[in-house]
């Protein structure tokens, strides 16, 4: 029985490093506006399609030394590394949430996040097409009985789909004409509507706060510390992505635990 558990957490990292080798797709061809399903994976240097155990996630790239077997040109470690990451991700959901509905939407919630963190760093834009059919899609998941916590009731996310989206569109919007800058894209608009959409308002006020704390911190630490150009802006996605996502394991705890501060100052 112990074993049996174990291999079905061995499977579960194998599926996330599965996912995470179609994800890297998604990753290059969603900003290039490419199909994500067809042609199937080819080198960028020669295009030769890959071969299936030349693209086993994390282990082909360590193997093959990061080069093309057919003409060796260099494959980038971001591939194994966005392999890996899937792969622990869906790992932690299922030793956090076990193998039940509410882990495998947390899993697809996840996957979108890591596409959405790295298109937004290279191309400073959180896409449409996961955005908008990411707010449908956990509205759906919200209206539907099997799935609870930490997905939020029906109720809780329709109104983080107005507070995330219609609210934050509007404080942006006002932002913009006051100070003639943009704070903050409409990207990260969709974006929050998107995470009020699946874990509920409640999430939003975490998820901005600890997004703009992480950003202050790490952007702070890119410039002074990696050098990066001043001038250059900093997505605020990969922030409020990494926030939302925190806020899935201890955002509940983090506001008991900032309330029970509050009251028993009084
Ligand atoms: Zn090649």
């Amino acid at each position: 029985m112990e074993i049996f558990g174990n291999f079905a957490f061995f499977l579960a990292f194998a599926f996330g490093g599965i996912w995470g080798s179609f994800l890297n797709v998604c990753i290059y061809r969603i900003p290039a506006g490419q199909s994500i399903v067809y042609p199937p994976s080819r080198c960028p240097g020669c295009e030769k399609s890959i071969a299936w155990y030349d693209n086993i996630p994390i282990l082909s790239w360590l193997y093959l030394k990061g080069k093309c077997r057919n003409c060796k040109t260099s494959i980038s470690p971001q591939y194994p590394i966005i392999e890996a990451l899937s792969a622990i991700m869906t790992l932690h959901v299922v030793t956090v949430f076990g193998f039940s509905w509410e882990a495998l939407a947390l899993i697809c919630l996840g996957y979108s996040f890591i596409v959405m963190m790295v298109i937004d760093l290279y191309h400073y834009i959180l896409p449409d097409v996961i955005t908008l059919p990411g707010i449908i899609i956990g509205l759906l998941l919200a209206w539907l009985p099997q799935v609870g916590d930490p997905i939020a009731t029906f109720n809780d996310s329709i109104m983080g789909v107005v507070v995330g989206g219609g609210g934050l569109w509007l404080f942006a919007w006002i932002f913009e004409k006051v100070t003639g800058k943009v704070g903050m894209g409409f990207g990260d608009v969709k974006l929050l509507a998107m995470v009020g959409a699946w874990l509920g308002w409640q999430a939003l006020g975490f998820t901005i706060f600890f997004a703009a704390l992480l950003g202050s911190i790490i952007g702070i630490a890119w410039i002074t510390l990696l050098g990066r150009d001043r001038a250059k802006p900093i997505p605020f996605g990969p922030y409020l992505v990494l926030a939302a996502w925190i806020y899935i394991f201890i955002g509940e705890q983090v506001y008991d635990w900032y309330l029970n501060g509050i009251y028993s100052g009084f």
